[in-house]
């Protein structure tokens, strides 16, 4: 496919891909200024490592079900709105995913399964959570319905597989609450193992519906691969990989480190980064279940030692805690890798003031079409 700009017939009601209509040569250079605005001045921006087919690149793909004209649809929600757009394929989403999706939505309706409805809150589908490895070709289907009641289940997982052999487990979620989240506390396993596994930067790692992965294998191996070069491990390094998901930088890193220690809110990533480690037969990792903010202040009181400090936090950054500990605990480096410059930004700006030099910007295109940044920074102590 070119990369000139796409024309996805959905972009205004759907307003996921907000930069659709430049090319994508347009779209990395206004991310790279973006970078250069907010980052700039403290070092020379490295130019953004852009894809190289910036589409249908989304591992994780996930579609709601509703009913018109008592039609089962899937789509996406229009944005702002709960109201559900039709859409059977998508421009930067997995290919077979959005196939996967259409063949269930035509197995509902032969099936008479009712989509869920979200103001009576009856109906049965409500969401389909597709997750792929693209190395590993594992693919988990995730059912999320309204009830546990499953009519006809056995010939429902039965038919799905026969039109898609290549699906390796599909488990059924319960989400019966008036929220916003896509997955409810309940799960039960339909078929297979519950969980995929996918290669990555030459591991092997285990994703659960509920955890963390980063959406865009491709790029992530980019990401890894650049943020472990700023780490400059020799092998001697005790590394702290806050915010660490499922524990895939720190694993990555611990052959080139003496100890590694992962920290981590999710109790189900955590769950997934202990299965990874052993996986991968790696021993010198450590993982805590912990606040990131609430762990740094503990690691301080003690008196820990890390002398390289990999940090990936949500959108909102780190809260000043964990920077003020961060500075306290005094790591020789600091690699920072977020994916919202703003708050990036703002928590660079406390650890230059705070007695850190910035080494090197390195922004990569996780999130083609869409607006979203993702930028490493890396820091060293003075
Ligand atoms: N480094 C991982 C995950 C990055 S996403 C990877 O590359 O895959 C950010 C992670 O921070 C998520 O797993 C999220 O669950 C976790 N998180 C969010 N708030 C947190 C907090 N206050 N303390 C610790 N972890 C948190």
């Amino acid at each position: 496919m070119s990369k000139q700009a796409s024309k996805c017939p959905h972009a205004k009601k759907c307003g996921g891909c907000q930069l659709q209509n430049m090319t994508y040569d347009r779209q990395l250079s206004f991310k790279q200024v973006k970078v250069i605005k907010l980052l700039g001045k403290y070092r020379h921006v490295d130019e953004i490592i852009g894809m190289d087919c910036p589409y249908h690149y989304r591992n994780k793909v996930q579609a709601a079900f509703g009913e018109r004209n008592g039609e089962p649809i899937s789509g996406i929600y229009q944005s702002s709105t709960h109201k559900i757009v039709p859409v059977d394929s998508c421009l930067i989403e997995d290919e077979k995913a959005d196939e996967i999706i259409v063949t269930i939505r035509k197995l509902v309706k032969s099936f008479k399964l009712r989509a869920f409805n979200d103001v009576t809150m009856k109906g049965f589908l409500r969401h389909v959570l597709i997750k792929r490895g693209f190395s590993s070709g594992e693919i988990m289907v995730v059912l999320v319905t309204g009830v546990m009641d499953f009519p006809k289940e056995e010939q429902f997982v039965n038919a799905l597989l026969s039109r898609h052999p290549e699906i390796t487990t599909i488990v059924q979620n319960v989400n019966n609450k008036r929220t916003s989240l896509l997955l409810g506390e309940e799960s039960r396993v339909l078929f297979g193992s519950g969980y995929i596994e996918e290669d990555l930067c030459g591991f092997r790692f285990r994703i659960s519906p509920r955890a963390f992965y980063q959406v865009n294998p491709t790029q992530t191996a980019v990401l890894y691969g650049k943020a472990l070069e700023f780490a400059e491990l020799s092998g001697k390094e005790r590394v702290l990989d806050a915010y660490c998901g499922t524990g895939t930088i720190g694993i990555i890193a611990s052959p080139k480190a003496r100890q590694v220690v992962g920290v981590e809110l999710n109790a189900d990533a955590v769950k997934d980064a202990k299965v990874n480690a052993a996986l991968n037969g790696v021993e010198n990792i450590a993982f805590f279940e912990d606040d990131a903010g609430r762990f740094m202040v503990k690691e301080a009181q003690k008196g820990a030692k890390h002398d390289v400090v990999i940090m990936d936090p949500p959108r909102a950054g780190a809260i000043l805690d964990f920077l003020k500990c961060l500075v306290a605990l005094s790591p020789k480096k600091v690699v920072y890798i977020s994916c919202n410059p703003e708050t990036q930004a703002r928590d660079v700006a406390f650890l230059v003031k705070n007695g850190y030099r910035v080494k090197k910007i390195q922004p990569v295109d996780m999130f083609p079409h869409t607006e979203h940044v993702e930028c490493i920074v890396s820091l060293v102590r003075k």
